[in-house]
């Protein structure tokens, strides 16, 4: 046999290597990236010169990827020892998630020196997927075989079709519901006794058993002793005639099914409508829509599609709990119907959006005048369980014909005008324009990019400096978040937290935060300043993780922190959400040591009798009241009862926002304890802060760079 010559068989190995649908890559010993092949690229979206010289472990990174298990590959690795058949969950670049089996070779040289690690890697998202639907589907069969049991007992038929005669189990009179000696002696009576819409279907069962059919199934209605319907599912067979060649003996299984059907009508009834406030759901909405927007081409004149977002809702839920917030949503729902004409349509997509079609419209004007009517209507106040409540909302209308041919396009630029709306200073209407979309089209892209934020190291903590008021000495700093891209520079946090809480992303940037600031205190440590404080703020959704304490710990321990140093932060609102879990995790952390402020105070509706009842320390007044304290008698007036409520509660009290000498003498009058502000210190990046620290600079002094 001839041997090939080398060059034809290296032409081989590239042609397998670049059509095989696997993942190939090809690291060194030091595990960085020579080469990846083309299915490589088209999988994940990275280049071959984006991955060069990088650790494929830097590319195993995504909010949900395995980490445990990419330390263990890791270990592995560093053992030079091979890896078989493990699984995970990785992103692409445009982080898209994908599920993928690899199987890594150490390439040893003829010395058995390790000199390469060949990976091959094969995306099995679609068996993944195959597999999670199918446990799906068991579950949901078992679920429906277990309802099935409890909801139906059964009886028995015993027939003879032929001679029409029928004998049936005791049960018979449970299913029926009429006595035993009512129960029909033959197919005749018993056909008398179905309702008469489904009779023909029953007798139409019999007739094709008698021929020729094995089985049948028919459901039908009953009217039982007490006069009430019932529904009964019959299932029949044809008996084995043994020998006699007499057709249609007959045995059949009778079912209650009642209680069945009426779910069954009430699911009907979920399907089309909103179960809370009993207007149309999210499906009824596109089907009617699409049914007068035809109307509306053929009549020549518009129609409207007004997004309402109710403004704050989240607050009234947090603070006053999910019954008043169904209360609310009902009287909205009452108000939104009452404040248009019959024809117009009205519907909850979900949470606090609601939908108003108003058909058969002239012009613009007329969507105005009934837009401002809503939101009139909407603004009296609302009365639930003894409390006063004023609610609005924030309108976004879009036009057809004029914005969209769709009912998901109408709907989209209605409700990026709405957001244009809740820019706007809330309780507003706007009218969609085509630079809207681009907006929401930001939006989309600025989240993807938020998956990527972390891997890319584009966050850092700025710290705003705290001084005690009585003579400005330096405390602490709060650590505030900060996200720069390459494209579209500085992001405030207002934009990208509430973005991260939504995809998901805040519980590792929450985690990310928290050891950063641990990191950044430890240098102020280090250099003799262990005294000062770090607050960093938490987000709702990281109080409710049962494990914060025990990840705060772990960073405060890998840091070394001593716990009271580090302070917590919390708006009122959020400390208000399911009270009792908050308080208990609250004060599983003040175990520690740690301690909490509230945050924003002022701007939920917290009560003080509640806020008695946290475990919290400090109380960080709303920098919108230390803003007008020079302008607005009221604010003045707010400012000065906080800090002696605060001190009446044994707390502390921090004013923020600070922006000048007046403000800060004022606060400093009224006994204010820690001062917090452009005008003492902006926010500035961890290495200023450090400085601040060491130089101990006079507040009143150079002020320190300025954040962005
Ligand atoms: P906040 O906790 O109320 O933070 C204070 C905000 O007021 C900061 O805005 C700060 O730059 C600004 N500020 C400080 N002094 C003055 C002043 O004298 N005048 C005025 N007009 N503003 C002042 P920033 O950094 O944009 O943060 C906005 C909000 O984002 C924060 O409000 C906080 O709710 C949230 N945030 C920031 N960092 C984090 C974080 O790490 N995690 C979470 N969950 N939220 C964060
Ligand atoms: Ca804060
Ligand atoms: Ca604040």
């Amino acid at each position: 046999m001839a041997f090939a010559p080398l060059s034809v068989l290296l032409h081989k190995y590239r042609l397998v290597v670049e059509h095989t649908s696997n993942m190939v890559v090809i690291t060194d010993a030091q595990r960085r990236i020579e080469y990846v092949n083309p299915a490589y690229t088209r999988v994940t979206g990275w280049r071959l010169d984006e991955v060069l010289g990088r650790r494929p472990s830097e590319l195993l990174h995504g909010p949900l990827t395995d980490q445990d298990t990419v330390r263990r590959l890791r270990s592995w690795l560093d053992q030079g020892q091979p890896v078989v058949f493990t699984e995970l969950l990785n992103y692409t670049k445009a982080g898209e998630p994908y599920w993928v089996q690899l199987n890594i070779q150490p390439v040893r040289d003829v010395l058995g020196q390790l000199t390469h690690f060949v990976a091959i890697q094969s995306d099995v998202t679609q068996q993944r997927q195959a597999l999670e639907a199918l446990e799906a589907s068991e579950r949901r069969l078992a679920e429906a075989q277990r309802l099935a049991r409890m909801a139906s007992f059964e009886c028995a038929l015993g027939g003879d079709v032929a001679a029409a005669r029928l004998w049936w189990t005791p049960a018979a009179v449970d299913v029926l519901g009429v006595g035993e000696a009512m129960l029909p002696a033959d197919i005749a009576a018993h056909l008398a006794a179905v309702h008469e819409e489904d009779r023909a279907a029953l007798r139409e069962a019999y007739r094709r058993l008698a021929e020729h059919e094995d089985t049948y199934e028919v459901e039908y209605r009953v009217a039982g002793a007490e006069g009430l319907t019932r529904w009964v599912r019959e299932r029949g067979y044809r008996l084995p005639s043994e020998g006699h060649a007499m057709p249609g003996r007959l045995c059949a299984l009778l079912y209650d099914i009642t209680s069945s059907k009426a779910t069954q009508d009430r699911m009907e009834y979920l399907a089309w409508y909103d179960a809370l406030t009993g207007l149309a759901n999210r499906e009824q909405l596109q089907a009617l829509l699409r049914v007068r927007m035809d109307t509306t081409r053929q009549s020549g004149r518009q129609l409207a599609v007004l997004f309402a977002d109710l403004d704050r809702f989240k607050t009234i839920n947090d603070s006053l709990g999910h019954h008043i917030g169904d209360e609310v949503l009902k009287v909205c729902g009452q108000r939104f119907r009452s404040g248009v004409r019959g024809n117009d349509l009205v519907a909850r997509l979900g949470g606090d959006e609601f939908i108003i079609v108003l058909t058969d419209i002239a012009d613009v004007g007329v969507v105005a005048r009934l837009g401002a009517k809503i939101l009139g209507a909407l603004s009296a106040p609302m009365h639930i369980e003894g409390r006063e409540l004023h609610v609005s909302a924030s309108l976004g209308v879009s036009l057809y014909p004029q914005h969209g041919d769709t009912v998901a396009e109408l709907m989209r630029h209605a409700d990026a005008a709405m957001y244009q709306a809740k820019a706007q200073g809330r309780n507003t209407l706007v009218l969609y324009t085509p630079e809207m979309h681009a907006h929401s089209a930001r939006r989309f892209e600025l989240e993807s990019k938020l998956r990527l934020a972390l891997p890319r190291r584009e966050l850092s903590l700025h710290f705003q400096p705290q001084f005690r008021a009585s003579d400005r000495r330096l405390l602490g700093f709060e650590a505030l978040l900060r996200w720069h891209t390459e494209l579209d520079g500085w992001i405030p946090p207002d934009q990208f937290i509430p973005l991260a809480e939504e995809a998901g992303l805040i519980h590792q940037i929450g985690d990310w935060v928290l050891d950063e600031a641990c990191r950044q205190w430890r240098r102020w440590a280090d250099q003799g300043h262990a005294h000062l404080r770090v607050a960093v703020n938490l987000s709702a959704y990281q109080l409710r993780d049962p494990a914060l304490a025990s990840r705060v710990a772990a960073h405060r321990e890998r840091h070394r922190l001593p716990p009271d140093v580090l302070e917590l932060e919390l708006t009122e609102s959020v400390a208000m959400h399911d009270p009792q879990v908050s308080i208990q995790r609250m004060k599983t952390l003040k175990e520690q040591g740690v301690s909490w402020a509230v945050d924003d105070f002022g701007t939920g509706y917290s009560s003080l009798a509640y806020l008695k009842t946290l475990p919290i320390e400090r109380i960080k007044l709303d920098r919108t009241f230390v803003h007008d304290i020079e302008r607005d008698s009221d604010d003045r007036v707010i400012c000065a009862a906080a800090i002696q409520i605060a001190h009446a509660l044994g707390l502390e009290l921090v004013a923020e926002g600070v922006e000048n000498e007046a403000q800060l003498q004022y606060l400093v009058a009224q006994g204010c304890d820690v001062m917090q502000g452009y005008h003492l210190g902006r926010p500035m990046p961890a290495d200023a802060a450090l400085a601040l620290v060491c130089q101990a600079i006079d507040p009143a002094g150079e002020p320190p760079p300025a954040s962005p």
